[in-house]
């Protein structure tokens, strides 16, 4: 049984590269659902920042205003330390839960996380498969998805480790700079090995 840590930059093709498994019959937690799920109307996390906050970070509804938050915790360090304090650990949580070898059947599953290497997550997996693609790939592919300006991507860019970095630390790296069928070989050659490394 094992944790398969799946990242890779921004537009880098983690989605893309996760419904090629996902194919396979491979399940996955995405990190980014989970951090939403743990601030739902109704959850402890959300209760705690709506205390400190106060009612001006709901919405009408009751739901988290996550442009809000954004905006507070990007003008003010110290904010985005009180939040990252109490969200760190209630996401590791929840991770750890959804991850349980109870809740899927194949010798593995897939943890599809964009900070699995600048957070502690990567404390959660046992191998690192990083979805590979030069910047100039990464800029035009979310250009065109996102409909943000070059500037936007780049900056996000600059906010996350580099290309070198990432894929150093990488057990395994696809190479998603490639057509579509060239990746899904990748994907399957991957599964193939992972499920007998991991069986
Ligand atoms: P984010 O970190 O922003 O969530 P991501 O890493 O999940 O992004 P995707 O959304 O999978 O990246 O891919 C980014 C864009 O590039 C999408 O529009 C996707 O359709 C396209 N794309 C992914 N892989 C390929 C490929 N091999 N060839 C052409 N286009 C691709």
């Amino acid at each position: 049984m094992a944790i398969v840590g799946l990242t890779g930059g921004i537009g880098s093709g983690k989605s893309t590269v996760v419904r090629q498994f996902g194919e396979l019959g491979v399940h996955w937690v995405d990190a980014d659902d989970v951090a939403r799920e743990v601030v739902e109307p109704g959850t402890p996390a959300l209760k705690a920042i709506e205390a400190h906050f106060g009612r001006r970070i709901l919405q009408p509804d009751g739901s988290l205003d996550r442009a809000q938050l954004r905006q507070i915790v990007f003008e003010t360090p110290d904010e985005r330390t009180w939040l990252e304090r109490l969200l760190h650990p209630v996401i590791r949580e929840e991770l750890i839960r959804q991850l349980k070898p109870d809740n899927y059947h194949l010798p593995y599953v897939l943890l599809v996380s964009p900070l699995l290497l600048e957070t502690d997550q990567h404390n959660l997996v046992d191998h690192i498969l990083v979805v590979d693609v030069p910047v100039e790939v990464q800029l035009e592919r979310t250009m065109a998805r996102d409909n943000n300006s070059r500037e936007q991507v780049e900056r996000i860019i600059a906010a996350q480790i580099s290309r070198e970095q990432r894929c150093s630390k990488a057990d395994d790296v696809i190479n998603n700079d490639r057509p579509l069928e060239v990746v899904e070989r990748q994907v399957r050659e991957l599964h193939d090995r992972f499920m007998v490394d991991f069986g």
